[in-house]
């Protein structure tokens, strides 16, 4: 795994050039979607070695763009393909956090289950969309997140959308955004305009984070934006611009910055992890146009090697290891080390 994730680390800059393009909107549908549960159970974790618990294995952080009954790029997906990804998911004992979350320190899942990040870029009509009474229509990709979630009680109804300005425009920005923040959802930074960061100066790239920081914090007063993803995977030069700067009165600070493509994240509490460049896989059926790097083919990888993979202890408050893991750990969270 870790050989493949620097092998595939130069595959991110090939993706990076042809992904993310804007999106039309689609059209609306009406009926109610269930609402979103998020609750989880507490009680004192079984042994690590009983759940093989490794806190220090990878965790894939999926991506998301528009679902369509006609996928015109290899970024679509139908809503069945998309239904049936998360269904393997909750099977697979996968529990979704947010990109803030991830970043956190702090990842706060059942023993014996893997974080899974999932990220919806673009804002598009097909991924949230209310209804007249302002619940989730079942179709869009939102809806059928709550329903694989109502079905398996232990799979969060949770996400990141990293949104770009105008999003939902079906909806409306202010009430879409408004649900997914008072339900446990998070809203992250696409840049206003679906800006290339590469090719701006300085205060280009400021500009085109901070002004769509400014419509999400009008959208949603008093919310805070910690993640951002980078449009086409572009970094800015430099890229410490990414994770924090300001245009006019409007700072920013983020916790995290996703590029696009191409392989499982290592654990963010390993010593490489790298908050400012965090690996994403595009969801993706087992066959296609650069299917190697592919959401199915990565979650067939990381099934067929478990020991590689991020597995819960079920505490939080410690980062739980095989010992013979010990040196992977960022020195900075030694006091909190639990090996075994
Ligand atoms: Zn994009």
């Amino acid at each position: 795994m870790r050989r493949s994730a620097v092998f595939l680390s130069a595959v991110v800059l090939l993706l990076a050039t042809a992904s993310c393009a804007g999106y039309p909107p689609d059209g609306s549908a009406p009926a109610p979607a269930p609402a979103a549960s998020a609750s989880q159970t507490r009680s004192a974790p079984p042994g690590p070695e009983t759940v093989r618990a490794n806190e220090l294995g990878s965790v894939p952080v999926l991506m998301y763009h528009q679902l369509s009954d006609h996928p015109a790029s290899v970024y679509d997906r139908t809503a069945a393909d998309f239904r049936a990804e998360l269904e393997r998911l909750a099977r697979e004992n996968y529990v979704p956090v947010t990109a803030a979350e991830f970043t956190s320190g702090r990842i706060d899942i059942p023993a014996g289950t893997h974080p899974v990040v999932l990220t919806f870029d673009d804002s598009t009509n097909s991924q949230v969309r209310l209804d007249a009474k302002g619940d989730p229509v079942p179709d869009s990709a939102l809806g059928i997140l709550l329903d694989v979630a109502r079905v398996h009680p232990a799979f969060r109804a949770t996400a990141t959308f990293f949104v770009n300005g105008s999003a939902f425009s079906t909806t409306g920005t202010a009430a879409a955004l408004g649900w997914l923040t008072r339900h446990g959802f998070e809203v992250g930074n696409h840049t206003l305009h679906h800006s290339n960061l590469a090719t701006l100066d300085a205060a280009g790239v400021q500009e085109a984070i901070a002004s769509e920081l400014a419509e999400i914090t009008k959208a949603v007063p008093g919310t805070t934006v910690q993640s951002l993803a980078l449009p086409y995977g572009a970094m800015p030069k430099p890229g410490s611009l990414a994770v924090a700067g300001s245009a006019g009165p409007v700072a920013y600070q983020h916790r995290g910055v996703y590029l696009v493509g191409s392989n499982p994240s290592r654990s963010p509490f390993d010593a490489a992890f790298d908050p400012a460049a965090i690996p994403r896989i595009r969801s993706e059926a087992a066959s296609g146009p650069e299917a190697a790097f592919g959401s199915t083919t990565w979650l067939d990888r990381l099934a067929a090697n478990p020991a590689d993979r991020y597995t819960s202890a079920g505490d939080p408050d410690h980062v739980t290891f095989p010992k013979a893991r010990a040196a992977q750990l960022a020195k900075s969270l030694q006091s909190r080390a639990r090996p075994y």
